[in-house]
């Protein structure tokens, strides 16, 4: 039972989580009197398109002013700091984005400029104000749903055998516990928290689905989808086409797990804990916590990255997810926090959250303030994706992780087979689950649910009540397919690389830097995500190279036959 947050939840939710704002018209002055935007004031005349460009360069001062200043206080919040201004500057910018006025000179422009840069800021404004169509209310209290139910998933204690577990120490029993029947206690403690989740899942959902309407949107998913561009349909149909290409491999993956454990039936305990086994058995520490740092460094440069110049902040950190990246001012200035996990988690974690880091750092310094926010969640999180598989890539593990040439290729196909897992029964079954929900309110949760894990899980979920304890429906909303995208753009990403460059080994490849700033980090949100991958690597997003890159999760024969 991994987590579905193995890594970053960032920060951009707040846009769509914001809490409300009492303000919800212009100021009482004269319209007349404005030639400029003033703070709070009203919209001055857009006439022309420059009146509307000074309108917006005005705006989106005020805009980068409050996000800027957001970030750094989030930044202290997450590192545990308890007087901090998070809150009270979320507000600020809901105020902003709740203005009617400003959101009606944005609709009356909007796909009626000529100039193009122009248009795509227009649109990314006409985005960020659909916050004004919905009664200011919902989203406040969806807010104080979200904090309620992850507070209390973060004070529950999960009884299992007499002792109380935190939700991280139960799931590490199902990981690695050498007992059967402690995994499968440990597995179904996860129900015990449903009684006092479930009300307020389904509240939430069904709040987010009311806000979606009024926006105008058909339903909570599509309005939360609108946000990574992206619609309900097109996910649905992507994650068919993932399911259809990895399950050859995935049900090889089973029928593996059958027989080295000597089980007559696989259960949903008993998978993570084979995989357990497979690392271990590879009897290698590619992965040791104290040169992390060092080793990402050496990466970094090696992939042609001005690593010692660049003004990225990386602390090791407890943080209550995998790690977490602020873009605390774009382009100049990024921190990031990382957990001190073990093994490949902490590397793939690091990794990945110092993609985010090079991503906020390498913009152009020229762009417009609306662009520094970088692109949508799958091209965000895929980017770092791109350079979190370094972690578990056997090039890598060869020449910097200090194991040989056969266990990095042995340690590179666990992380495989830890990815697929991953992906189907964390992201692809919570994304599946949650959009077909919202797209028809009337099903039954439970037994759909159960379905579903059925089919991406490929195992049975004993009875009870699994769906109220799945806290991500409430409190990382219609955020899980991101990484399914993530994954597909950074497997089409490298072997577009691999293939422009001729090599095999992109780990020491000192192209690799100025290849995904160009493309990539440089132009910001200034191109629309689909248009980055396809110009770089000359298709269109799709799921063939990800399927081709976990075909290779397909344990070899004789795999993990003896443990020690
Ligand atoms: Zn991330």
């Amino acid at each position: 039972m991994a987590l579905l947050s193995r890594r970053l939840r960032p920060v951009f939710l707040v846009l769509m989580v914001l809490p409300a704002a009492v303000v919800s018209g212009g100021a009482q002055q004269p319209a007349s009197a404005a030639t400029r935007l003033t703070l709070g004031g009203p919209a001055p005349p857009t006439r022309t398109e420059a009146e509307l460009r000074a309108f917006l360069d005005e705006l989106e001062i005020q805009e980068f002013a409050i996000s800027n200043a957001l970030g750094v206080e989030q930044y202290y919040q997450w590192k545990g700091e308890n007087r901090h201004f998070a809150g009270q500057f979320a507000r600020l910018q809901t105020d902003l984005l709740s203005r009617k006025d400003y959101a009606a000179v944005i609709e009356r422009w909007r796909g009626k400029v000529r100039d193009s840069t122009l248009a795509r800021r227009l649109f990314l404004h006409h985005r960020d104000f659909l916050v004004a169509r919905a009664d200011p209310r919902l989203p406040l209290r969806f807010v104080d749903l979200q904090a309620a139910v992850q507070d209390t998933l973060g004070q529950f204690r999960f009884e299992i055998r007499g002792q109380r577990l935190t939700g991280t120490a139960a799931y590490e029993l199902v990981d690695t516990s050498a007992d059967r029947s402690l995994r499968e206690e440990a597995f179904r403690s996860r129900t015990q928290v449903s009684p006092h989740l479930r009300h307020p899942i389904f509240q939430a959902m069904e709040l987010l689905d009311r806000i979606g309407r009024q926006q105008g949107f058909a339903n909570g998913a599509a309005a939360g989808l609108e946000l990574s561009s992206l619609e309900p349909a097109s996910v649905l149909r992507d994650i068919e086409a993932f399911e259809l290409a990895t399950r050859p491999a995935y049900l090889a993956i089973l029928a593996r797990v059958k027989a080295d454990l000597g089980v007559d039936r696989v259960e949903a305990w008993d998978i993570d804990y084979w995989l357990h086994r497979q690392e271990r058995s590879v009897g290698a520490d590619a992965w040791p916590k104290e040169p992390g740092l060092t080793r990402l460094h050496d990466l970094m440069r090696g992939l042609g990255f001005a690593v010692d110049s660049l003004p990225i902040d990386v602390r090791v950190w407890d943080v209550p997810t995998g790690g977490i990246t602020f873009f605390t001012r774009p382009p100049y200035e990024a921190r990031l926090l990382t957990n001190p996990f073990t093994g490949s988690d902490f590397y793939e974690t690091l990794f990945h959250e110092y993609g985010h880091g090079l991503n906020a750092t390498l913009m152009r310094p020229d762009l417009s303030p609306i662009f520094f926010r970088g692109d949508e969640t799958p091209l965000g999180e895929g980017l770092a994706e791109t350079l979190g598989h370094f972690a578990y890539d056997r090039h890598w593990l060869a020449h910097a992780a200090g194991v040989s040439a056969d266990q990095a290729e042995r340690l590179e196909q666990v992380g495989k087979m830890q990815l697929l897992l991953w992906l189907r029964r964390s992201i692809t079954l919570q994304a599946y689950t949650e959009i077909s929900l919202y797209r028809d309110r009337r099903m039954n949760p439970d037994s759909l649910y159960a379905a579903a894990y059925r089919r991406f899980a490929g195992v049975e979920l004993p009875p009870g009540d699994y769906m109220g304890a799945r806290d991500f429906f409430a409190t990382g909303p219609l955020y899980a397919q991101s990484y399914l995208y993530a994954n597909m753009i950074a497997t089409q990403l490298r072997e577009a690389m691999r293939e422009q460059f001729g090599v095999d080994d992109l780990s020491r490849e000192p192209r690799v830097g100025a290849w995904l700033t160009e493309r990539f980090f440089a132009p910001g949100a200034s191109v629309p995500w689909r248009e980055k991958v396809q110009r770089a690597t000359g298709k269109p997003l799709s799921t063939d190279a990800l399927a081709r890159y976990l075909a290779g999760a397909i344990p070899p024969e004789g795999a993990g036959r003896s443990p020690s």
